[in-house]
């Protein structure tokens, strides 16, 4: 259970986690907390002040000039013993994510599972950033180092309350940074066991600090001076506000979006590999994944794979291996896309509104739905749902399946579903998608490979996990250094 919480709900008031210690904020603003799995309060989330969020700012800023200095090798020891206290700690972290998220416990896991892979990610950095250098002429020498950016900020969705930070926060600390994370205000819990792992892990105090709050306070860590990088996973219309703020502020941002994604099938899929991947990639974790199938295009005659497809939704079943969306209002936003849909002369093979599951009557969940003859103008066919939903669009052949694919403002994840090689190389060079899978219904790049969309699902340069983050979370130091006097002056002096 976390400790950062006093009375009342589950888990009571929530406090921030400042300086290594845990504080209450001095708002009187809360955001009750709701499991969505059966509607328990759990707890009341501060929605911080400026007040708060200066304190969190001061405290990384003090801690980072002895972080930063700290020799990577010795920083990364932190992280190889988060990630044992991670394994220790895995069932009740599983718990506490399904807690919060609704998601089932299978699912939960894996996240916890994924934290793990990701704090072993950020255990090599020693590896990856040694620098380079060169005697460049007779007695001079050219090095680079990287170097931590400074304060950085971390704001989070709902989606993966443990592994979204995971993606940010081992990567920017072994790396010499200091963060402040502001988790969803919808599922704030699971990041304050991170905390105490890492606090229990040997981090010092203030390189890792938690600040509640909603909206508000993401502008007010878009705008405070003290915060030099700005990392943001969400919603493509939140990124793009917090893109354009924190950049306006002179801050690097990297802004992850939303998405809809794309899976072309092609009549030469192999069927039941295809069936179960399309249903595991559209259901899995209740369709709230910034990765999940959410359009099908169907490329000729495929009714065979399709019936199998159904078959295998209605296998799946909320409350047992199906989770819960996270609250009422995504649930209505489901199903009000289902109903305009089959309006809009759809047809609604396997339908997933109205579940209610037994004795979890104040849980919020919906059944996995299958819409076919979707039409490429309709809301289900363009936007991001975020539900157990697949739509369903018939065309002729993969180039019209292309063209649909590629007129999508976001660019996450495509897959191609086939057994033609030549196929799926066609699929891989012209899909506009930054992660693009054959034969994988969740084609999630894993370490040491990033993860990150194109277009609208992400704004900035470089990917958020991976290699490819090494550049956002650092700066490079370039030193030319001459160590005797004999070398002279030469053209370039
Ligand atoms: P969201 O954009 O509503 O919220 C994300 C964060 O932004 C939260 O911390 C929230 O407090 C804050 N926020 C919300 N509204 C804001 C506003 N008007 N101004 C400033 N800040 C605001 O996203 P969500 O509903 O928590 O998460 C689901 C979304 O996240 C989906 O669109 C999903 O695709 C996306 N997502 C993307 C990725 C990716 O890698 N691209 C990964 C996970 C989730």
């Amino acid at each position: 259970m976390p400790s950062a919480v006093s009375t009342a709900a589950k888990y009571g008031r929530m406090k921030n986690f400042i300086n290594g210690s845990f504080v209450s904020s001095e708002s009187g603003r809360t955001i009750p907390v709701i499991s969505p799995l059966d509607g328990t309060p759990l707890a009341d989330m501060p929605c911080s002040t400026a007040t708060d969020l200066n304190a969190a700012v001061a405290a990384a800023r003090a801690a980072f000039a002895g972080w930063n200095r700290t020799p990577v090798k010795e920083r990364v020891q932190v992280f190889f013993r988060f990630k044992y206290l991670l394994e220790r700690d895995k069932e009740e972290l599983t718990a506490l994510v399904s807690e919060e998220n609704g998601k089932t416990s299978g699912e939960a896991l894996a996240e916890i599972e994924k934290c793990i892979e990701l704090t072993e990610f950020a255990t090599s950095m020693p590896q990856l950033i040694a620098g380079e250098v060169l005697e460049v002429s007779k007695g001079v020498e050219c090095r680079t180092e990287r170097t931590g950016v400074g304060v950085v900020a971390s704001i989070v969705p709902f989606n993966f309350p443990a592994m979204v930070p995971c993606w940010t926060m081992p990567n920017a600390l072994a790396l010499g940074n200091c963060m402040i994370i502001k988790p969803s205000e919808k599922v704030p819990l699971s990041v304050v066991r991170l905390a105490e792992l890492l606090k229990e892990a040997g981090l010092p105090d203030g390189v890792f600090n938690i600040i509640n709050g909603d909206s508000e306070m993401v502008n007010a860590i878009c705008d405070h001076p003290g915060i030099d990088a700005v990392s943001f996973v969400g919603s493509t219309r939140v990124a793009r506000l917090v893109y354009q703020r924190s950049t306006q502020n002179l801050k690097r941002c990297l802004a992850l979006g939303g998405a809809k994604n794309h899976l072309l099938v092609l009549p030469d899929a192999q069927p039941e590999m295809t069936a179960r991947d399309v249903v595991v990639s559209m259901s899995g974790c209740a369709g709230q994944r910034c990765m999940a199938a959410s359009a099908m295009l169907a490329v000729g005659p495929i009714d065979a794979i399709i019936e199998r497809i159904c078959d295998e939704a209605r296998r799946v079943v909320p409350g047992k291996n199906l989770g819960a969306v996270i609250n009422r209002e995504a649930k209505e936003r489901i199903e009000r896309y289902i109903t305009e849909a089959e309006q809009q002369g759809a047809k609604v093979l396997v339908d997933g509104r109205g579940h209610v599951v037994p004795g979890k009557e104040n849980g919020t969940y919906v059944g996995p739905t299958v819409i076919d003859y979707v039409r490429p103008g309709m809301a289900v066919a363009t936007e991001e749902i975020f539900g157990p939903v697949i739509s369903i669009m018939r065309v002729s052949t993969l180039d019209e399946a292309l063209a649909i694919e590629n007129a999508s403002p976001y660019g996450n994840a495509a897959s191609v579903f086939t057994r033609n090689g030549s196929s799926a190389r066609y699929v891989i060079e012209r899909a506009s998608a930054g992660m693009v899978g054959v034969n994988v219904g969740v084609p999630v790049p894993r370490e040491p490979f990033s993860f990150g969309g194109w277009n609208e699902s992400k704004f900035g340069v470089g990917d958020i996990t991976g290699k490819s983050s090494i550049e956002f979370w650092t700066r490079l130091k370039k030193s030319t250094v001459k160590w005797n006097p004999e070398a002279g002056v030469n053209w370039m002096s």
